[in-house]
């Protein structure tokens, strides 16, 4: 699948401390350690509805550390699935009397012009669930017959399920007790109820083909894949075993990434399958949790429709940290607006204070579990030394741009007007 054009990241001299980020698997902030080349992968959405601010919060966090991650001087391998075959693109396709191929066609073309509007580094590898059907059917084979999955009894429908037990060390990415597993996995699209499966919490590999559902043929059966396996094939064979980093949002704690790690575990026969699970909050509205039952999903392609720049979309998520749930505002908008005008009036000027020991915060700030708010208020406090006067360094505003747009992603010098929704 392509991905989206690039923006350009411009290089800094120096470098700052080692990145350490959060690791919900052993909840504790460590270093993440990755060798020349860091490997990130980063859970995709699934194509039926557009980019909402929750989404571009944690593919912003991502972005955050893959800048922070080429600021040290590694190259970047990132590679982010999209689930374009899944339950709730059929759902909306049939609610809104369109094929599902050409829904998550429309969406996936929304989200890609969103995350450039966003200027967010786009992935080496972008695929499509349809794109690693064969190797999903591939992995799928190789559990069947290691054991580690099974086919329910189940002449007409003989569902393939992965074995919760297989790997000896399930529950250790999320840490939550059997109750709550139990209770997010009945949540969050799994099936207890089917009959047949040996554990409640066994999740689904491989659906068998039903009437009116795309399937593929199988060496075990036609179907389809279940929603946690693409990615822990997806990862695993472009990012190898025990990568660098696993995100998503908080959501996909349990059961996605409990699960797409249990079936890479199993797949590959060792301990861990990535060395970092990192989970972004939430982000509600107004004192609400943002969801579309309640229908007050605030979409980056509404936003930037209706005029507001980018750059500030992007100043008002990083005003909060990447971990915290935290609230949307129209106040946050006017904050991040302010500042963005702050900052470009501030760099218009000949001169102003030094950049340097500037540039060693906001690098010790981000270097440090993504303090984003903290690096912000460095900026602040450079660009109203500016602004008053202080300062004769010639140089500085020049190096302020570079250090903004290389790891805070905004060009302060550019116009950047919104790319038009195909
Ligand atoms: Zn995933």
């Amino acid at each position: 699948m392509q991905s989206w054009p690039s923006p350009a990241v411009p290089e800094i001299d120096g470098t700052g401390p080692a990145l350490r980020l959060y690791d919900t698997s052993d909840a504790l902030v460590k270093p993440v350690a990755p060798g020349s080349v860091a490997t990130m992968y980063v859970c995709g959405i699934t194509p039926y509805d557009a980019t909402h601010l929750g989404h571009a919060a944690t593919y912003l966090a991502f972005d955050t550390v893959n800048r922070v991650l080429r600021d040290q001087g590694h190259e970047v391998h990132y590679v982010q699935n999209i689930t374009d075959v899944d339950d709730p693109l059929f759902e909306r396709a049939e609610r809104d009397g369109i094929d599902w191929r050409d829904l998550g066609t429309r969406e996936t073309n929304l989200f890609r012009s969103d995350m450039e509007n966003l200027r967010i580094l786009p992935p080496r590898d972008y695929i499509g669930a349809i794109e690693s059907v064969d190797e999903v059917i591939a992995a799928v084979g190789a559990l069947l017959k290691s054991g580690a999955a099974y086919a329910v009894d189940d002449a007409e429908f003989p569902d393939i399920y992965f074995r919760s037990g297989a790997t000896g060390v399930f529950g250790y990415e999320s840490n939550y007790d059997r109750a709550t597993m139990e209770t997010l996995f009945a949540e969050r699209g799994g099936d207890p109820d089917r009959p047949g499966k040996r554990d409640p919490i066994d999740a689904l590999l491989w659906r068998a083909a039903r009437p009116g559902e795309p399937s593929w043929p199988a060496p075990f059966g036609a179907g389809r894949p279940g929603w946690h396996i693409e990615c822990s094939v997806i990862a695993l064979n472009r990012l190898g075993e025990g990568f660098d980093i696993q995100g998503g949002g908080s959501d996909l704690i349990f059961p996605h990434h409990e699960y797409s790690a249990a079936h890479g575990e199993a797949l590959a026969q060792q301990r861990r399958f990535a060395r970092h699970y990192v989970h972004t909050g939430m982000i509600g509205l107004d004192g609400e949790k943002m969801s579309k039952s309640l229908g007050n999903l605030v979409l980056v392609s509404t936003l930037c429709a209706a005029g507001v720049d980018p750059r500030i979309i992007r100043l008002g998520l990083l005003d909060g940290h990447y971990r915290a749930d935290r609230m949307w505002t129209e106040a946050a908008l006017g904050v991040a607006a302010e500042r963005l005008t702050m900052w470009q009036r501030a760099v218009a000027r000949e001169s102003g204070p030094a950049a340097a020991a500037v540039i060693a915060r906001v690098r010790t700030h981000l270097a440090n579990d993504l303090d984003t708010p903290k690096a912000l208020v460095a900026i602040d406090g450079w660009a109203k030394s500016a602004l008053a006067g202080i300062g004769s360094a010639s140089g500085a505003p020049d190096q302020i741009v570079g250090i903004v747009d290389a790891l805070l992603g905004v060009d302060l010098r550019s116009a950047h007007p919104p790319r038009p929704v195909d």
